[in-house]
């Protein structure tokens, strides 16, 4: 029998018929198709609508936007809201707040012990000295955690996401605390970026009215043995898009205080010739 209505054409896709697969994707699978099904008829999606979003689709998928399009969309900030409910729920409060992954974070950078410098490539920027402990909720060090941390340089570009004008891992560094569980590491503050100009993602926001823009941020993951691993990141004060961010990244306890000096005999202490900044973050985790 061919003819079928939309009810009996869902159980086909889903083969809800047989015991094979896998139940747990068809019903993940099910309910997306199902209110796919339910919205093309609501919302009497047209042919040419459909197959346009298809055509958007495979050009976000040959771009490798999907990344940028699930931040875009709230996904990736929602999966955050579900994870700090969770633990709240669970009485396991009380760290540093979480912000997403993002798509850009490459494994494998160089490891030190206690500090690093992350800036390798010649740039003019603002020099930051960056400082802090990892610690657990009471406050108590954690030496030996990895401060892995990672991001853009002064032109809002991610090293191996450029083409090649970075030398790789540039801006990546893992940095394992000492025996006070403090981390310190010299970079170049980094400034904020967009997503690529004519791209699907840019394309999705513009037909929602909005802006593609992210203010400047330094991503981490600090992890430490039997800590529950943090994804996080911290913004540069004073940037417009602070509380704009098109990925809903920002977190109100994440917005670092920056110091500015310019005192010669500081400069000279640093072997620098222009004013730099210094920053304090402490990162507190909760038990795994
Ligand atoms: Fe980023």
């Amino acid at each position: 029998m061919a003819e079928f209505s939309q009810a009996e054409l869902l159980h086909k896709v889903l083969n809800t018929a047989q015991r094979e697969g896998d139940e747990r994707v068809r019903a993940i699978v099910g309910r997306i198709v199902g209110d796919l099904f339910r919205a093309i008829d609501d919302l009497d999606i047209r042919p040419e609508e459909f197959w346009a979003a298809v055509g958007w689709a495979n050009k976000a998928g040959a771009g490798n936007e999907f990344g940028l399009i699930t931040a875009g969309l709230g996904l990736d900030r929602l999966l955050d809201i579900r994870q700090d409910e969770a633990e709240r729920a669970r009485g396991m409060g009380g760290g540093t707040e979480r912000a997403i992954e993002g798509p850009l974070y490459v494994a494998g950078a160089p490891l030190s012990q206690g500090e690093a410098r992350l800036d390798g490539d010649p740039e003019q920027g603002r020099v930051l000295f960056m400082e802090g402990r990892v610690t657990d909720v009471g406050g108590r060090p954690l030496a030996g955690a990895v401060v892995d941390v990672w991001h853009a340089n002064t032109r809002g570009e991610y090293s191996h996401f450029d083409g090649g004008r970075q030398q790789p891992y540039n801006l990546r560094r893992r940095i394992v605390t000492d025996a006070d569980g403090a981390y310190r590491y010299r970079t170049l503050i980094p400034s904020g970026y967009g997503v690529p100009e004519g791209s699907a993602t840019g394309d999705l926001l513009g037909r929602l009215g909005r802006h593609g823009r992210r203010p400047a941020h330094i991503h981490y993951f600090v992890s430490a043995e039997g800590f529950r691993t943090l994804t996080t990141q911290l913004n540069i004060p004073g940037d417009t898009y602070l509380d704009d961010d098109y990925a809903f990244a920002t977190r109100d306890g994440l917005v670092i205080g920056l110091e500015r000096h310019a005192d010669p005999a500081q400069l000279a202490a640093r072997g620098l010739s222009e004013p730099f900044f210094t920053s304090r973050f402490d990162f507190a985790l909760p038990r795994a």
